[in-house]
């Protein structure tokens, strides 16, 4: 039985018979449960949904796994990091062709398991792989104050920490409305997402099950007919106007905005997140001397082209050949929020 408002949403949907209209799912989640719900399958011919790129581990450059990679084999430090990121393919190999060569890579769950890692093991030097947006930054921010607060020396963070709304200018004109991620805007609020629309770049921010995401996509279709640019919260339990204070001034406590290199978009400055100089002893790079390594990623990979909107994964020569799930050629199989995983999972052309 499907709830009135739900029904609506769907209605709407499929009933849709205006101008044809680009929707840019910002966020990894939201490609794989659009995908995965079969929303997809009621969307009008003229409505094209667009991967973007909001998977941290996709948007991780090549050479954060090289940094990695040199210091589990060059410093013999322990890498804590999500599971991930450890098949993801680096220029010389992954962080699992690490562990045949001797290194010691330890999956956890989060930031907190690998300070609870280091403080359970003081006789290891132990690196955590900080990877994420807003909604994880503030978790990786929490375990470096616990560490202070502990005198654990033996703990440091490689970040890639990285904000979603310079990259939103950098996507400008790559769809017609972008679905903003929920949960991101659950830390950050709406604001942007408000400022955008009066520079006429349309958006709607959605949750994440099936009603919530039919209904953030009927309000686009209704929307974008009329021709205004327009902001909408479709998450309103969740998403409020300021967001997240405390969560917001955890990272602003703790971490400072850098330039930071996505994967496929170049360097975007000031969108990425670095610890501060008062957390300065738990940063790997400074504490280990990181070298500036140049990655090289295989030129097959079309992972930068997939996530600006530039071709759909299945227009990559390689995609469900070369590379799969089982053998990823880039971060975009690897990932579960991967746009590649999710059209190779769920059949999308
Ligand atoms: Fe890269 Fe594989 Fe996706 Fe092609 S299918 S873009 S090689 S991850």
């Amino acid at each position: 039985m499907i709830a009135a408002g739900t029904q609506k949403a769907l209605n709407i949907i499929r009933s849709y018979d205006g101008p044809p209209v680009r929707i840019m799912e910002v966020c990894g989640t939201h490609t794989h449960e659009i995908f995965r719900l079969g929303i997809r399958q009621v969307l009008p011919a003229q409505v094209t949904l667009i991967s973007g790129p909001g998977c941290p581990v996709c948007v991780t450059p090549v050479e954060f796994i090289d940094e990695a990679r040199w210091l589990a084999l060059t410093k013999h430090v322990t890498i804590c990091t999500f599971g991930d990121l450890i098949r993801v393919p680096g220029s010389e190999g992954s962080l699992a062709n690490v562990r045949s060569q001797g290194g010691k890579v330890e999956v956890v769950y989060s930031p907190m398991d690998a300070c609870e890692y280091a403080k359970a093991n003081r006789q290891e030097d132990v690196v955590f792989l900080s990877v994420g947006f807003e909604t994880t930054t503030p978790a990786s921010c929490l375990a470096v104050k616990e560490a202070a607060a502990a005198g654990l020396t033996n703990f440091s963070l490689l970040t890639a920490n990285k904000t979603m709304p310079q990259a939103y200018e950098v996507l400008k004109g790559s769809a017609d409305v972008f679905l903003y991620p929920g949960h991101v805007d659950a830390v950050m609020g709406t604001k942007h997402g408000e400022e955008l629309a009066r520079e006429g770049v349309s958006g709607v921010v959605a949750g994440f099950t099936a009603s919530e995401l039919l209904t953030a996509l009927a309000v686009i279709l209704v929307k974008f007919p009329q021709g205004r640019p327009f902001f909408k919260n479709c998450y309103p339990r969740v998403v409020t106007e300021e967001g997240s204070l405390s969560g917001q001034a955890l990272m602003r406590e703790v971490m400072e905005p850098c330039d930071a290199e996505w994967r496929g978009l170049g360097v975007i400055p000031r969108s990425g997140q670095r610890l501060r100089d008062a957390y300065g002893a738990y940063d790997a790079r400074r504490k280990y001397a990181v070298p500036a390594l140049k990655g090289h990623v295989n030129p097959a990979c079309r992972c930068g082209d997939v996530l600006q909107g530039k071709c759909t994964p299945s227009q990559c020569p390689v995609f469900g050949k070369g590379c799969t799930p089982e053998h990823p050629v880039g971060a975009c199989m690897v990932s579960h929020e991967g746009a590649c995983s999710a059209y190779y999972q769920y059949g999308g052309i």
